[in-house]
């Protein structure tokens, strides 16, 4: 543990003890440096068994859950190096599969299939420079690969990757992001032998790397973080064209100071009538930045899993958030990140991921708790 997390884990406990409900103030510690902020702080209840290969190595979190007992739900992760690892929500390991190195995961819920109904893993595959795409089995709690074929792409190198379910057609689209911020939609479609093809529908470049994205299905915005300049919100749709709006930035006359490149892992926290928060992985200070899910995207606060019992997280890549309950364990949804420094006591680990209960941010910076909107759709 550094000498500054030190003082901020500190700082951090005794802004809770003397004012739990209230924002400690974002002032820079040393004001020569962005790096160097107090945020509001939480702490990890839940941690993945560290994931098998060392370095840099887990990545993507993505939460499934389960149709019929919601204790049986499972986090799906990349393991970049080798595929996915699955886990129970008390961060045991379930099952690797080796399917490639799978970098950034996503899931959604009943794509028809023939006469199947069925939920849907798919992932950027660096081993391929393609997309795969899996079947989520309740029963065995594993993924199984039903891509039609090695699909080819205009990108040299996918890296980013979500999908995006237009609930008004419920048509399905992956959406991939190159290391040269080129980005590809694609739409899923079912063939004849029980596989998932899909076809090229929109091509448009960013300027540079981009790699945390997120589809919010519900609005029809998908957002980009493009990492070294700031959250790009685009139209879903593969009809709607290159036009976007910049919402936050790193850079320039409107840049936010708490943010600190690279901007990594976005997801949405969804709630009834169209609320609910954007939240994005600052990695240069170990923070995520939290917006308004609707309207402008403004900008609430930022929060660091700082450390308690389990250590906080430093350098997140991707980072999911969940709003449904999950029995005693997470009553009201949670959030997952990525760890980049798993350490315990004086030893470092690999890398894992760290889960804390929702209603600890949204506590600490007075967000809605709504565990009755129903996700699953
Ligand atoms: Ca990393
Ligand atoms: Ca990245
Ligand atoms: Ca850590
Ligand atoms: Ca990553
Ligand atoms: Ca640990």
């Amino acid at each position: 543990m550094s000498i500054l997390k030190n003082s901020l884990f500190i700082a951090g406990i005794l802004g809770t003890i003397s004012c739990n409900t209230t924002p400690q103030t974002q002032t820079s510690v040393n004001e020569n440096s962005t790096n160097e902020k107090t945020f509001h702080t939480v702490n990890a209840t839940i941690q993945t068994t560290p994931v098998s290969s060392d370095d840099d190595a887990a990545d993507d979190p993505s939460i499934w859950i389960h149709p019929e007992n919601r204790e049986n739900s499972i986090l799906i992760t990349t393991n970049k190096k080798n595929g996915v690892d699955l886990y129970d929500l008390n961060g045991n390991l379930l099952n690797s599969q080796p399917f490639g190195k799978l970098n950034n995961i996503d899931v959604r819920y009943n794509f028809v299939l023939g006469d199947d109904t069925i939920d849907i893993a798919a992932a950027s595959n660096r081993t391929t420079n393609s997309i795969s795409i899996f079947k989520i089995d309740a029963d065995s709690r594993k993924l199984k690969d039903i891509s039609a074929r090695v699909f080819p792409t205009d990108l040299e190198e996918v890296y980013g990757f979500c999908l995006y379910k237009d609930v008004s057609t419920y048509r399905f689209y992956a959406n991939v992001v190159s290391k040269e911020g080129k980005f590809e939609q694609f739409e899923l479609l079912s063939t004849d032998s029980g596989k998932i093809d899909l076809k090229s529908v929109r091509r448009f470049d960013l300027s540079s790397q981009a790699e945390g994205m997120v589809a919010d299905d519900e609005l029809g915005n998908l957002f980009i973080a493009e990492e070294n300049v700031g959250l790009w919100k685009y139209n879903a749709h593969p009809d709607s064209g290159v036009s976007r709006t910049l919402i936050d930035t790193l850079h320039g006359k409107n840049k936010n100071n708490s943010l600190a490149e690279d901007l990594e892992g976005v997801s949405i926290y969804y709630a009834a009538d169209k609320k609910g928060y954007l939240i994005v992985s600052s990695q240069g200070n170990n923070s995520y930045a939290v917006y308004d899910r609707n309207g402008d995207n403004k900008y609430i606060g930022s929060f660091e899993i700082a450390n308690g019992n389990i250590d906080g997280t430093e350098d997140t890549d991707g980072l999911d958030v969940i709003n449904m309950g999950f029995g005693s364990l997470f009553p009201n949804g949670f959030f997952i990140a990525q760890d980049g420094a798993n350490t315990e006591q004086n030893d470092t680990l690999n890398q894992n991921f760290k889960l804390v209960p929702w209603e600890s941010i949204a506590s600490e910076l007075n967000l809605i708790q709504d565990k009755d909107h129903n996700v699953r759709l």
